[in-house]
């Protein structure tokens, strides 16, 4: 009795665990196929730049609407992306379209409005990424300072010396970096001082519970301490209410970008 009931239990955590491969597995395959399907888009979020009192910058965030699913989440599906190498053909087509969306913004008359987009590891490690920049700023007639790229501390860590090599690279044909997560990842402050940076973002699980939360409001300061010191711009994530803004605004944090501001939408709504 008791062993036929372990074996029966047994049988359903394999068949739990199966059936979660296949569903893994199953959008992986779906995945593969979102892009010529047209399930993916782009939403752009403003970043407010304090002392300007103005909207400055737009970061292009990947949204896939799976055609039976529904929307899903890029932290779920960006890695998928990575493992299986798709984040290739994914990451041009997010390039080609925020560039693209950038060209237009700025024929609309914004012409120094900065577009953000985020960089995986494994595009960063691609040696073609440095001259597809370079030929995607030429092609849409975008001034390099007005394209911003971000990458976190764990994408850079998986392998240093190229992304130090490849950073540079792009650093110098004027497009400007930004480090993302900041403070989520490992060893940060060697990093700032060894990659070419132009800003850090304040991870948003440290602006969540400013100014009540203590330890986020002594990790802020630091923070922007930080980017005082190594002559960084400072941009807080998440930024959700006035008495955040408040706070970040006393400790010198130069812009933020968060619901308050406004949500992730897609370019015909902004
Ligand atoms: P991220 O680059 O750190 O982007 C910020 C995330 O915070 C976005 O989540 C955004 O929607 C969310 N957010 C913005 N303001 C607020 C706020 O006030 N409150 C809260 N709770 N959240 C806020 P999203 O769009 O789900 O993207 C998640 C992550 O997926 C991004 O984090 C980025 O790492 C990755 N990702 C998104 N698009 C791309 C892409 O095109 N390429 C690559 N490689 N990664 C991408
Ligand atoms: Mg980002
Ligand atoms: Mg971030
Ligand atoms: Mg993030």
């Amino acid at each position: 009795m008791a062993k036929s009931r372990s074996r029966n239990r047994y049988q359903f955590y394999i068949a739990t665990i199966d059936t979660e491969i296949r569903q893994r597995k199953r959008l992986e395959m779906d995945l593969h196929k979102a892009l010529e399907n047209h399930e993916l888009s782009l939403a752009f979020q403003p970043q407010f730049n304090y002392q300007k009192g103005k909207l400055v910058g737009i970061e292009a965030l990947l949204r896939w609407k799976h055609p039976e699913k529904g929307l899903i989440s890029p932290d779920m599906f960006i890695p998928m992306a990575e493992h299986s190498l798709d984040i290739i053909p994914i990451g041009d087509w997010v390039l080609e379209n925020a560039f693209q969306q950038l060209h237009r913004w700025h024929l609309a008359g914004y012409e120094d409005l900065r577009m953000a987009v985020n960089l995986s590891a494994v595009q960063l490690q691609d040696q073609n990424i440095v001259d597809h920049i370079a030929y995607l700023l030429d092609k849409y007639q975008i001034p390099p300072k007005t394209m911003e790229l971000e990458v976190t501390e764990t994408s850079i860590i998986e392998d240093i010396e190229t992304s130090k090599i490849q950073l540079t690279k792009i650093k110098d044909i004027g497009v400007t970096l930004a480090l993302d997560d900041f403070g989520t990842g490992y060893s940060s402050l060697s990093y700032l001082k060894q990659f070419p940076f132009d800003k850090i973002k304040i991870d948003k699980s440290f602006v969540e519970g400013l100014p009540e939360n203590n330890e986020n409001c002594v990790i802020v300061e630091a923070i922007v301490q930080i980017g005082k010191s190594f002559g960084l711009k400072v941009l807080a994530e998440g930024v959700e209410t006035a008495e955040q803004e408040s706070y970040l605004v006393a400790k010198g944090c130069q812009e933020g970008q968060g619901y308050y501001y406004g949500k992730p939408l897609p370019a015909q709504d902004f």
